[in-house]
Protein backbone atom coordinates (compact mmCIF):
# COMPACT_ATOMS: atom_id res chain seq x y z
CA UNK A 1 0.00 0.00 0.00
CA UNK A 2 1.82 3.23 -0.90
CA UNK A 3 2.04 6.09 1.95
CA UNK A 4 1.46 9.77 0.06
CA UNK A 5 3.22 12.13 2.06
CA UNK A 6 2.84 15.59 1.80
CA UNK A 7 5.51 18.09 -0.10
CA UNK A 8 6.67 20.83 2.46
CA UNK A 9 9.86 22.65 2.26
CA UNK A 10 10.87 20.80 -0.60
CA UNK A 11 10.41 17.42 1.83
CA UNK A 12 7.79 14.39 1.70
CA UNK A 13 6.44 14.17 5.02
CA UNK A 14 3.84 12.60 7.14
CA UNK A 15 1.10 14.98 8.58
CA UNK A 16 1.34 15.75 11.82
CA UNK A 17 -1.86 13.69 13.10
CA UNK A 18 0.05 10.84 11.64
CA UNK A 19 -4.02 10.47 10.25
CA UNK A 20 -4.15 9.01 6.95
CA UNK A 21 -7.71 8.57 4.62
CA UNK A 22 -7.92 5.80 2.22
CA UNK A 23 -7.39 6.49 -1.61
CA UNK A 24 -9.66 4.57 -4.18
CA UNK A 25 -9.21 2.97 -7.39
CA UNK A 26 -12.80 3.70 -8.77
CA UNK A 27 -12.27 0.42 -11.27
CA UNK A 28 -11.66 -1.98 -8.85
CA UNK A 29 -13.29 -0.31 -5.63
CA UNK A 30 -10.17 -1.38 -3.68
CA UNK A 31 -8.37 0.97 -1.47
CA UNK A 32 -4.71 1.39 -3.43
CA UNK A 33 -2.58 4.36 -1.65
CA UNK A 34 -3.23 6.10 1.82
CA UNK A 35 -3.76 9.87 1.65
CA UNK A 36 -2.62 12.62 4.56
CA UNK A 37 -4.74 13.67 6.26
CA UNK A 38 -4.08 16.87 7.05
CA UNK A 39 -5.24 19.72 8.99
CA UNK A 40 -4.41 23.58 10.36
CA UNK A 41 -1.16 22.42 11.62
CA UNK A 42 0.28 21.26 8.53
CA UNK A 43 -1.01 23.95 6.66
CA UNK A 44 0.66 26.72 9.38
CA UNK A 45 4.38 24.55 7.86
CA UNK A 46 3.35 24.72 4.62
CA UNK A 47 2.65 28.76 4.36
CA UNK A 48 5.67 29.16 6.95
CA UNK A 49 7.83 27.06 4.92
CA UNK A 50 6.47 29.10 1.56
CA UNK A 51 6.91 32.55 3.19
CA UNK A 52 10.19 31.59 3.94
CA UNK A 53 10.89 30.70 -0.01
CA UNK A 54 9.19 33.90 -0.89
CA UNK A 55 12.00 36.68 -0.71
CA UNK A 56 14.35 34.17 -3.09
CA UNK A 57 12.67 33.27 -5.67
CA UNK A 58 10.47 35.95 -6.50
CA UNK A 59 13.92 38.49 -6.71
CA UNK A 60 15.16 35.69 -9.18
CA UNK A 61 14.44 36.77 -12.26
CA UNK A 62 11.69 35.53 -14.56
CA UNK A 63 14.41 33.71 -17.09
CA UNK A 64 16.06 31.92 -13.57
CA UNK A 65 12.31 30.99 -12.95
CA UNK A 66 11.00 30.10 -16.66
CA UNK A 67 14.08 28.07 -16.80
CA UNK A 68 13.23 25.71 -13.44
CA UNK A 69 9.27 25.49 -14.79
CA UNK A 70 10.71 24.13 -18.00
CA UNK A 71 12.33 21.41 -16.32
CA UNK A 72 9.84 20.25 -14.52
CA UNK A 73 7.43 20.28 -17.68
CA UNK A 74 10.07 18.59 -19.00
CA UNK A 75 10.85 15.67 -16.08
CA UNK A 76 6.61 15.52 -16.44
CA UNK A 77 7.05 14.83 -20.40
CA UNK A 78 9.36 12.21 -19.65
CA UNK A 79 7.35 10.22 -17.05
CA UNK A 80 4.72 10.49 -19.00
CA UNK A 81 2.96 7.37 -18.94
CA UNK A 82 3.97 6.83 -14.80
CA UNK A 83 1.20 9.91 -14.77
CA UNK A 84 -0.85 8.64 -16.52
CA UNK A 85 -1.35 5.51 -15.28
CA UNK A 86 -1.77 7.27 -11.66
CA UNK A 87 -4.40 10.00 -12.94
CA UNK A 88 -6.18 6.63 -14.48
CA UNK A 89 -5.84 4.60 -11.03
CA UNK A 90 -6.82 7.46 -8.72
CA UNK A 91 -9.49 8.44 -10.69
CA UNK A 92 -11.07 5.56 -13.23
CA UNK A 93 -10.59 7.31 -16.09
CA UNK A 94 -9.40 5.76 -19.43
CA UNK A 95 -5.64 5.44 -19.34
CA UNK A 96 -5.31 6.36 -23.36
CA UNK A 97 -7.02 9.72 -22.31
CA UNK A 98 -4.69 10.39 -19.66
CA UNK A 99 -1.98 9.67 -21.67
CA UNK A 100 -2.92 11.66 -24.77
CA UNK A 101 -4.90 14.50 -23.25
CA UNK A 102 -4.88 15.12 -19.80
CA UNK A 103 -0.97 14.78 -18.91
CA UNK A 104 0.46 16.49 -22.07
CA UNK A 105 -2.09 19.46 -21.01
CA UNK A 106 -0.16 19.58 -17.48
CA UNK A 107 3.30 19.85 -19.55
CA UNK A 108 1.62 22.32 -21.57
CA UNK A 109 0.62 24.50 -18.98
CA UNK A 110 4.32 24.57 -17.08
CA UNK A 111 5.98 25.28 -20.62
CA UNK A 112 3.12 28.19 -21.62
CA UNK A 113 3.47 29.92 -18.24
CA UNK A 114 7.36 29.57 -18.23
CA UNK A 115 7.60 31.25 -21.90
CA UNK A 116 4.54 33.96 -20.81
CA UNK A 117 6.83 35.78 -18.71
CA UNK A 118 9.80 36.18 -20.34
CA UNK A 119 7.28 38.10 -23.07
CA UNK A 120 5.68 40.33 -20.36
CA UNK A 121 5.29 43.40 -21.60
CA UNK A 122 4.69 46.91 -19.67
CA UNK A 123 3.65 50.24 -20.70
CA UNK A 124 5.18 53.61 -19.99
CA UNK A 125 2.56 56.60 -20.47
CA UNK A 126 4.34 60.00 -20.65
CA UNK A 127 1.98 62.62 -19.46
CA UNK A 128 3.30 65.63 -21.99
CA UNK A 129 5.71 67.52 -19.88
CA UNK A 130 4.86 66.30 -16.72
CA UNK A 131 5.09 62.91 -15.67
CA UNK A 132 6.20 59.56 -16.88
CA UNK A 133 3.86 56.78 -15.37
CA UNK A 134 4.41 53.19 -15.86
CA UNK A 135 2.76 49.93 -13.97
CA UNK A 136 4.71 46.93 -11.78
CA UNK A 137 3.88 43.92 -11.03
CA UNK A 138 4.91 42.47 -8.19
CA UNK A 139 3.87 38.63 -7.27
CA UNK A 140 1.50 38.98 -4.68
CA UNK A 141 3.05 36.65 -1.97
CA UNK A 142 1.76 32.80 -0.90
CA UNK A 143 -0.83 31.89 -2.90
CA UNK A 144 -3.81 28.69 -1.95
CA UNK A 145 -4.56 26.68 -4.74
CA UNK A 146 -7.44 24.07 -4.36
CA UNK A 147 -8.17 22.00 -7.11
CA UNK A 148 -11.01 18.90 -7.74
CA UNK A 149 -10.57 15.36 -8.81
CA UNK A 150 -11.64 15.46 -12.77
CA UNK A 151 -8.83 16.60 -14.31
CA UNK A 152 -6.59 16.53 -11.06
CA UNK A 153 -3.00 17.03 -12.37
CA UNK A 154 -4.44 19.46 -15.40
CA UNK A 155 -6.37 21.65 -13.02
CA UNK A 156 -3.63 21.88 -10.47
CA UNK A 157 -0.76 22.65 -12.48
CA UNK A 158 -3.22 25.42 -14.40
CA UNK A 159 -2.98 27.60 -11.25
CA UNK A 160 0.56 26.49 -9.60
CA UNK A 161 2.32 27.03 -13.14
CA UNK A 162 1.97 31.07 -13.46
CA UNK A 163 1.69 31.45 -9.80
CA UNK A 164 4.93 30.47 -9.64
CA UNK A 165 6.01 31.36 -13.04
CA UNK A 166 4.99 35.62 -11.78
CA UNK A 167 7.29 34.51 -8.56
CA UNK A 168 4.49 33.74 -5.53
CA UNK A 169 5.14 30.97 -3.70
CA UNK A 170 2.40 28.08 -3.19
CA UNK A 171 0.61 26.16 -1.21
CA UNK A 172 -1.52 23.26 -3.33
CA UNK A 173 -4.27 21.35 -1.80
CA UNK A 174 -5.06 18.86 -4.23
CA UNK A 175 -8.72 16.84 -4.42
CA UNK A 176 -8.63 14.02 -1.67
CA UNK A 177 -10.01 11.87 -4.18
CA UNK A 178 -7.29 12.04 -6.50
CA UNK A 179 -3.98 12.48 -4.62
CA UNK A 180 -1.86 10.89 -6.62
CA UNK A 181 -0.37 12.74 -9.57
CA UNK A 182 0.30 15.65 -7.31
CA UNK A 183 2.63 13.20 -5.25
CA UNK A 184 4.51 12.70 -8.01
CA UNK A 185 4.85 16.14 -9.24
CA UNK A 186 6.40 16.93 -5.85
CA UNK A 187 9.11 14.00 -6.56
CA UNK A 188 9.21 15.94 -9.97
CA UNK A 189 9.87 19.29 -8.44
CA UNK A 190 12.59 17.61 -6.02
CA UNK A 191 14.23 16.24 -9.15
CA UNK A 192 14.28 19.64 -11.30
CA UNK A 193 15.36 21.55 -8.61
CA UNK A 194 12.98 23.82 -7.37
CA UNK A 195 14.40 25.73 -4.27
CA UNK A 196 12.16 24.53 -0.73
CA UNK A 197 9.44 25.99 -0.40
CA UNK A 198 8.32 27.61 -3.38
CA UNK A 199 6.03 24.64 -4.49
CA UNK A 200 3.93 22.89 -0.93
CA UNK A 201 1.28 20.16 -1.45
CA UNK A 202 -0.97 19.73 2.20
CA UNK A 203 -3.43 16.68 1.05
CA UNK A 204 -6.37 16.26 3.08
CA UNK A 205 -10.02 16.91 3.46
CA UNK A 206 -11.22 20.12 1.82
CA UNK A 207 -13.28 21.37 5.04
CA UNK A 208 -10.23 20.64 7.41
CA UNK A 209 -6.89 21.35 5.29
CA UNK A 210 -8.44 23.17 2.33
CA UNK A 211 -10.53 25.79 4.85
CA UNK A 212 -7.31 26.34 6.51
CA UNK A 213 -5.59 27.01 3.81
CA UNK A 214 -8.58 30.01 2.66
CA UNK A 215 -8.39 31.25 6.60
CA UNK A 216 -5.15 31.51 6.33
CA UNK A 217 -3.58 35.40 7.36
CA UNK A 218 -0.94 34.88 5.30
CA UNK A 219 -2.30 33.76 2.00
CA UNK A 220 -3.59 36.61 0.71
CA UNK A 221 -4.38 35.14 -3.43
CA UNK A 222 -6.58 31.88 -3.29
CA UNK A 223 -7.59 30.27 -6.57
CA UNK A 224 -10.37 27.64 -6.61
CA UNK A 225 -11.69 25.42 -8.73
CA UNK A 226 -14.52 22.81 -7.75
CA UNK A 227 -18.10 22.89 -6.92
CA UNK A 228 -20.12 25.94 -6.74
CA UNK A 229 -21.37 25.13 -3.02
CA UNK A 230 -17.75 24.75 -2.10
CA UNK A 231 -16.89 28.19 -3.51
CA UNK A 232 -19.63 29.64 -1.96
CA UNK A 233 -18.13 29.23 1.42
CA UNK A 234 -14.75 29.77 0.04
CA UNK A 235 -16.29 33.45 -0.58
CA UNK A 236 -17.22 33.92 2.48
CA UNK A 237 -14.42 33.34 4.46
CA UNK A 238 -12.22 35.16 1.49
CA UNK A 239 -14.32 38.03 1.01
CA UNK A 240 -14.12 40.08 5.06
CA UNK A 241 -10.71 39.05 4.18
CA UNK A 242 -10.26 41.19 1.09
CA UNK A 243 -8.37 38.40 -0.24
CA UNK A 244 -8.14 38.01 -4.31
CA UNK A 245 -10.02 35.25 -4.83
CA UNK A 246 -10.53 32.91 -8.28
CA UNK A 247 -13.25 30.63 -8.34
CA UNK A 248 -13.77 28.30 -10.97
CA UNK A 249 -17.13 26.16 -10.64
CA UNK A 250 -20.06 23.79 -11.47
CA UNK A 251 -21.61 23.81 -15.15
CA UNK A 252 -24.95 22.61 -16.87
CA UNK A 253 -23.93 23.42 -20.19
CA UNK A 254 -26.25 23.52 -23.42
CA UNK A 255 -25.20 22.32 -26.80
CA UNK A 256 -27.45 23.53 -29.17
CA UNK A 257 -27.80 22.09 -32.69
CA UNK A 258 -29.51 23.78 -35.64
CA UNK A 259 -31.40 21.83 -38.85
CA UNK A 260 -28.71 23.57 -40.58
CA UNK A 261 -25.47 21.97 -39.15
CA UNK A 262 -23.11 19.64 -40.90
CA UNK A 263 -24.92 16.21 -39.80
CA UNK A 264 -22.34 14.47 -38.64
CA UNK A 265 -19.88 16.61 -37.51
CA UNK A 266 -22.76 17.79 -35.03
CA UNK A 267 -23.90 14.65 -33.85
CA UNK A 268 -20.21 13.35 -33.10
CA UNK A 269 -19.28 16.71 -31.09
CA UNK A 270 -22.65 16.46 -28.92
CA UNK A 271 -21.83 12.70 -28.37
CA UNK A 272 -18.08 13.69 -27.33
CA UNK A 273 -19.65 16.57 -25.27
CA UNK A 274 -22.13 14.61 -23.13
CA UNK A 275 -20.05 11.93 -22.39
CA UNK A 276 -16.14 13.13 -22.46
CA UNK A 277 -14.69 11.61 -18.88
CA UNK A 278 -17.89 9.90 -18.44
CA UNK A 279 -19.19 13.94 -18.11
CA UNK A 280 -17.41 14.33 -15.09
CA UNK A 281 -16.23 17.67 -17.18
CA UNK A 282 -17.04 20.91 -15.91
CA UNK A 283 -17.56 22.07 -19.40
CA UNK A 284 -19.18 18.54 -20.66
CA UNK A 285 -22.52 19.78 -22.83
CA UNK A 286 -25.74 17.64 -20.51
CA UNK A 287 -28.34 19.42 -22.06
CA UNK A 288 -28.69 19.17 -25.97
CA UNK A 289 -31.31 21.01 -27.64
CA UNK A 290 -32.12 20.41 -31.01
CA UNK A 291 -34.14 22.22 -33.82
CA UNK A 292 -37.78 20.65 -33.93
CA UNK A 293 -37.44 19.95 -37.52
CA UNK A 294 -34.83 17.20 -37.14
CA UNK A 295 -35.01 16.49 -33.33
CA UNK A 296 -36.25 12.83 -33.83
CA UNK A 297 -34.27 11.96 -36.26
CA UNK A 298 -31.48 13.51 -34.13
CA UNK A 299 -32.41 11.01 -30.83
CA UNK A 300 -32.71 8.15 -32.67
CA UNK A 301 -29.16 9.10 -34.45
CA UNK A 302 -27.75 10.07 -30.86
CA UNK A 303 -28.67 7.30 -28.64
CA UNK A 304 -27.10 4.74 -31.48
CA UNK A 305 -24.04 6.61 -30.86
CA UNK A 306 -24.17 6.49 -27.40
CA UNK A 307 -25.07 2.76 -27.23
CA UNK A 308 -21.61 2.42 -29.37
CA UNK A 309 -19.46 3.77 -26.45
CA UNK A 310 -17.55 1.06 -24.85
CA UNK A 311 -17.92 1.07 -21.06
CA UNK A 312 -15.30 -1.22 -19.84
CA UNK A 313 -11.50 -1.51 -17.38
CA UNK A 314 -9.94 2.20 -17.56
CA UNK A 315 -6.56 0.13 -18.62
CA UNK A 316 -7.97 -1.19 -21.90
CA UNK A 317 -7.38 0.69 -25.29
CA UNK A 318 -10.67 0.01 -26.55
CA UNK A 319 -12.79 1.48 -23.09
CA UNK A 320 -14.32 4.90 -24.11
CA UNK A 321 -16.22 5.51 -20.71
CA UNK A 322 -13.97 4.15 -17.31
CA UNK A 323 -15.61 4.13 -13.79
CA UNK A 324 -16.76 7.12 -12.11
CA UNK A 325 -14.61 8.86 -9.86
CA UNK A 326 -16.22 7.64 -6.55
CA UNK A 327 -18.94 5.57 -4.78
CA UNK A 328 -20.74 9.18 -3.62
CA UNK A 329 -20.59 10.23 -7.22
CA UNK A 330 -22.21 6.79 -8.31
CA UNK A 331 -24.79 6.99 -6.18
CA UNK A 332 -25.47 10.62 -7.02
CA UNK A 333 -25.44 10.26 -10.67
CA UNK A 334 -28.07 7.08 -9.81
CA UNK A 335 -30.60 9.53 -7.50
CA UNK A 336 -30.73 11.96 -10.49
CA UNK A 337 -31.98 8.92 -13.00
CA UNK A 338 -34.34 7.71 -10.48
CA UNK A 339 -35.56 11.77 -10.17
CA UNK A 340 -36.22 11.43 -14.10
CA UNK A 341 -38.18 8.28 -13.77
CA UNK A 342 -40.19 9.78 -11.21
CA UNK A 343 -40.73 12.82 -13.34
CA UNK A 344 -41.95 10.91 -16.31
CA UNK A 345 -38.48 11.56 -18.85
CA UNK A 346 -37.93 8.46 -21.08
CA UNK A 347 -34.50 7.13 -20.38
CA UNK A 348 -33.30 5.65 -24.04
CA UNK A 349 -30.45 3.64 -23.34
CA UNK A 350 -28.41 3.47 -19.65
CA UNK A 351 -29.69 4.44 -16.43
CA UNK A 352 -27.73 1.31 -14.40
CA UNK A 353 -24.58 0.30 -13.63
CA UNK A 354 -23.30 -2.08 -16.39
CA UNK A 355 -22.91 -6.17 -15.76
CA UNK A 356 -19.26 -6.64 -13.85
CA UNK A 357 -17.10 -5.96 -17.00
CA UNK A 358 -14.41 -8.09 -16.45
CA UNK A 359 -12.97 -10.14 -12.78
CA UNK A 360 -11.32 -7.45 -11.75
CA UNK A 361 -13.87 -4.29 -11.87
CA UNK A 362 -16.70 -6.49 -10.36
CA UNK A 363 -17.13 -3.50 -7.63
CA UNK A 364 -15.81 -0.59 -10.12
CA UNK A 365 -18.19 2.69 -10.01
CA UNK A 366 -19.85 1.90 -13.33
CA UNK A 367 -22.64 3.34 -14.70
CA UNK A 368 -23.95 3.30 -18.56
CA UNK A 369 -23.90 6.44 -20.79
CA UNK A 370 -27.27 7.86 -20.48
CA UNK A 371 -29.92 9.56 -22.89
CA UNK A 372 -33.28 10.96 -21.51
CA UNK A 373 -35.61 12.90 -22.90
CA UNK A 374 -39.30 14.56 -22.38
CA UNK A 375 -38.11 16.63 -19.56
CA UNK A 376 -38.57 20.16 -20.01
CA UNK A 377 -36.26 22.93 -17.93
CA UNK A 378 -38.50 22.83 -15.15
CA UNK A 379 -36.84 19.29 -13.90
CA UNK A 380 -34.06 19.39 -11.45
CA UNK A 381 -32.12 16.68 -14.03
CA UNK A 382 -32.07 19.91 -16.45
CA UNK A 383 -31.43 22.39 -14.20
CA UNK A 384 -28.78 20.66 -11.28
CA UNK A 385 -25.52 19.86 -12.56
CA UNK A 386 -25.18 15.95 -12.23
CA UNK A 387 -21.51 15.23 -13.49
CA UNK A 388 -21.95 12.06 -14.60
CA UNK A 389 -22.58 10.33 -17.91
CA UNK A 390 -26.39 11.53 -18.33
CA UNK A 391 -27.58 13.78 -20.62
CA UNK A 392 -31.09 15.22 -21.83
CA UNK A 393 -32.62 16.28 -25.13
CA UNK A 394 -35.21 18.19 -25.84
CA UNK A 395 -36.50 20.12 -29.12
CA UNK A 396 -36.58 23.95 -29.84
CA UNK A 397 -38.30 25.84 -32.61
CA UNK A 398 -36.32 28.54 -33.25
CA UNK A 399 -33.17 30.77 -32.62
CA UNK A 400 -34.99 32.94 -29.12
CA UNK A 401 -36.68 29.57 -28.20
CA UNK A 402 -32.55 27.93 -28.25
CA UNK A 403 -31.21 31.40 -26.44
CA UNK A 404 -33.78 31.07 -23.83
CA UNK A 405 -33.54 27.04 -22.73
CA UNK A 406 -29.58 27.92 -23.03
CA UNK A 407 -30.22 30.61 -20.27
CA UNK A 408 -32.67 29.00 -17.90
CA UNK A 409 -30.12 27.59 -15.17
CA UNK A 410 -27.74 29.04 -12.80
CA UNK A 411 -24.86 28.21 -14.17
CA UNK A 412 -23.27 29.97 -17.18
CA UNK A 413 -19.59 28.27 -17.28
CA UNK A 414 -19.95 27.40 -21.60
CA UNK A 415 -21.86 26.15 -24.49
CA UNK A 416 -21.71 24.67 -28.01
CA UNK A 417 -23.13 25.82 -31.22
CA UNK A 418 -23.68 23.85 -34.40
CA UNK A 419 -25.03 25.29 -37.60
CA UNK A 420 -23.55 26.53 -40.44
CA UNK A 421 -25.29 29.84 -40.62
CA UNK A 422 -22.41 32.16 -39.35
CA UNK A 423 -24.44 35.24 -38.66
CA UNK A 424 -26.66 33.33 -36.25
CA UNK A 425 -23.61 31.58 -34.75
CA UNK A 426 -22.23 34.66 -33.32
CA UNK A 427 -26.32 35.92 -32.77
CA UNK A 428 -25.99 32.96 -30.60
CA UNK A 429 -22.45 33.56 -29.23
CA UNK A 430 -23.05 37.05 -28.01
CA UNK A 431 -26.93 36.13 -26.47
CA UNK A 432 -25.99 32.91 -24.66
CA UNK A 433 -24.65 33.46 -20.76
CA UNK A 434 -21.54 31.27 -20.63
CA UNK A 435 -17.70 31.97 -20.49
CA UNK A 436 -17.07 30.16 -23.52
CA UNK A 437 -18.85 29.42 -26.74
CA UNK A 438 -17.96 27.50 -29.18
CA UNK A 439 -19.08 26.91 -32.72
CA UNK A 440 -19.16 23.80 -34.41
CA UNK A 441 -16.95 22.96 -32.24
CA UNK A 442 -16.18 21.38 -28.42
CA UNK A 443 -13.56 21.59 -26.12
CA UNK A 444 -10.62 23.23 -27.98
CA UNK A 445 -8.72 25.91 -25.92
CA UNK A 446 -5.90 28.53 -26.61
CA UNK A 447 -4.21 28.82 -23.18
CA UNK A 448 -4.15 32.69 -24.08
CA UNK A 449 -8.13 33.57 -23.62
CA UNK A 450 -9.44 34.28 -20.61
CA UNK A 451 -11.12 31.12 -19.40
CA UNK A 452 -13.80 31.20 -16.36
CA UNK A 453 -17.93 31.21 -16.18
CA UNK A 454 -20.94 33.76 -15.24
CA UNK A 455 -23.32 33.28 -13.20
CA UNK A 456 -22.93 30.84 -10.27
CA UNK A 457 -20.25 29.42 -12.86
CA UNK A 458 -17.40 31.74 -11.88
CA UNK A 459 -15.96 34.54 -10.62
CA UNK A 460 -12.87 36.15 -12.22
CA UNK A 461 -11.13 34.51 -15.30
CA UNK A 462 -7.62 32.56 -15.70
CA UNK A 463 -5.48 31.65 -18.41
CA UNK A 464 -3.06 34.08 -19.82
CA UNK A 465 -2.58 37.60 -19.05
CA UNK A 466 -5.76 37.24 -16.75
CA UNK A 467 -3.42 34.90 -14.71
CA UNK A 468 -0.37 36.40 -14.65
CA UNK A 469 -2.45 39.75 -13.80
CA UNK A 470 -4.57 37.35 -11.32
CA UNK A 471 -0.78 36.53 -9.10
CA UNK A 472 0.38 39.47 -9.21
CA UNK A 473 -0.22 43.18 -7.41
CA UNK A 474 0.15 46.27 -9.96
CA UNK A 475 1.45 48.87 -8.70
CA UNK A 476 1.71 52.53 -10.17
CA UNK A 477 4.57 54.43 -10.59
CA UNK A 478 5.20 58.19 -11.44
CA UNK A 479 8.12 59.96 -12.16
CA UNK A 480 7.57 64.37 -12.41
CA UNK A 481 9.78 65.26 -15.12
CA UNK A 482 12.86 67.02 -14.28
CA UNK A 483 11.97 70.82 -15.60
P1 LIG B 1 -15.49 20.18 -4.52
O1 LIG B 1 -15.96 21.59 -4.44
O2 LIG B 1 -16.15 19.17 -3.67
O3 LIG B 1 -13.95 20.10 -4.16
C1 LIG B 1 -12.97 20.85 -4.84
C2 LIG B 1 -11.78 21.06 -3.93
O4 LIG B 1 -12.18 21.88 -2.85
C3 LIG B 1 -11.24 19.77 -3.30
O5 LIG B 1 -9.85 19.84 -3.22
C4 LIG B 1 -11.88 19.79 -1.92
O6 LIG B 1 -11.17 19.05 -0.97
C5 LIG B 1 -11.85 21.27 -1.61
N1 LIG B 1 -12.81 21.71 -0.59
C6 LIG B 1 -13.99 21.16 -0.26
N2 LIG B 1 -14.57 21.86 0.73
C7 LIG B 1 -13.75 22.89 1.02
C8 LIG B 1 -13.79 23.97 1.94
N3 LIG B 1 -14.82 24.13 2.77
N4 LIG B 1 -12.78 24.85 1.96
C9 LIG B 1 -11.75 24.72 1.10
N5 LIG B 1 -11.63 23.71 0.23
C10 LIG B 1 -12.62 22.81 0.18
O7 LIG B 1 -15.55 19.79 -6.06
P2 LIG B 1 -15.21 18.37 -6.69
O8 LIG B 1 -16.37 17.47 -6.41
O9 LIG B 1 -13.84 17.96 -6.31
O10 LIG B 1 -15.17 18.74 -8.24
C11 LIG B 1 -16.28 18.75 -9.06
C12 LIG B 1 -16.76 20.17 -9.29
O11 LIG B 1 -15.73 20.97 -9.84
C13 LIG B 1 -17.90 20.24 -10.28
O12 LIG B 1 -18.88 21.11 -9.79
C14 LIG B 1 -17.24 20.82 -11.52
O13 LIG B 1 -18.11 21.50 -12.38
C15 LIG B 1 -16.25 21.73 -10.92
N6 LIG B 1 -15.20 22.06 -11.89
C16 LIG B 1 -15.17 23.32 -12.41
C17 LIG B 1 -14.20 23.65 -13.35
C18 LIG B 1 -14.14 25.02 -13.95
O14 LIG B 1 -13.14 25.34 -14.57
N7 LIG B 1 -15.16 25.85 -13.79
C19 LIG B 1 -13.27 22.70 -13.74
C20 LIG B 1 -13.34 21.43 -13.20
C21 LIG B 1 -14.30 21.12 -12.25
Amino acid sequence: MQLIGNYINGELVQPVSEKFLENFDPATGQVYSKVPDSDERDVERAVEAARDAFPAWSRLSADQRSRTLLKIADLIEQNIEQFAIAECIDSGKPLSRARTLEIPRAVTNFRFFATAILHAKSELHASAGEAYNYTLRRPRGVAGIISPWNLPLYLLTWKIAPALATGNTVVAKPSEITPMTAHLLAAVCQQAGLPAGVLNIVHGLGPKAGAAIVRHPKVPTVSFTGGTKTGAEIARTAAPMFKRVALEMGGKNPTVVFADADPEQAMAGAVRAAFGNQGQICLCGSRVFVERSIYSDFVEGFVANTKRLTVGDPLEQATDQGALVSAAQLDKVESYVALARDEGGKIHCGGRRPRPISERCTAGYFFEPTVITGLDMTSRVNREEIFGPVVTLMPFHDEDDAVELANATDYGLSASVWTRDLARAHRLAERIEAGTVWINCWLLRDLRVPFGGMKQSGVGREGGDDSLHFFTEPKNVCFEVAR
